[in-house]
């Protein structure tokens, strides 16, 4: 497995850290880049959802799956339903 080197904060120390290869994707408009979110980091979306993905795929936990972050780097970063961006 591919790693990169961090400094723990807590400790000071250099650790590995695991390097898992994400897609992500950029708005149109260039303006946000979306992040797909794995395993416990996506959170199901409350009332459920009734786009397409969704209704096509319906044996899937609809979940806010995407983080949302601004491209320039200043506002807010959110997270989205963009069941069909894939990590
Ligand atoms: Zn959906």
């Amino acid at each position: 497995m591919t790693t990169f080197p961090l400094i723990n904060p807590a400790t000071g120390k250099r650790v590995e850290f695991p390097l898992h290869s994400v897609r992500v994707a950029l708005s149109n408009d260039k303006t946000t880049i979306f992040v797909p979110l794995q395993g416990e980091n996506r959170r199901p979306i409350a009332n459920g959802c009734q786009c397409d993905y969704c209704l096509a795929n319906p044996h899937l936990v609809p979940c806010w799956d995407t983080l949302a972050v601004p491209a320039n780097g200043v506002g807010f970063t959110y997270t989205v339903h963009n069941p069909q961006l894939k990590p």
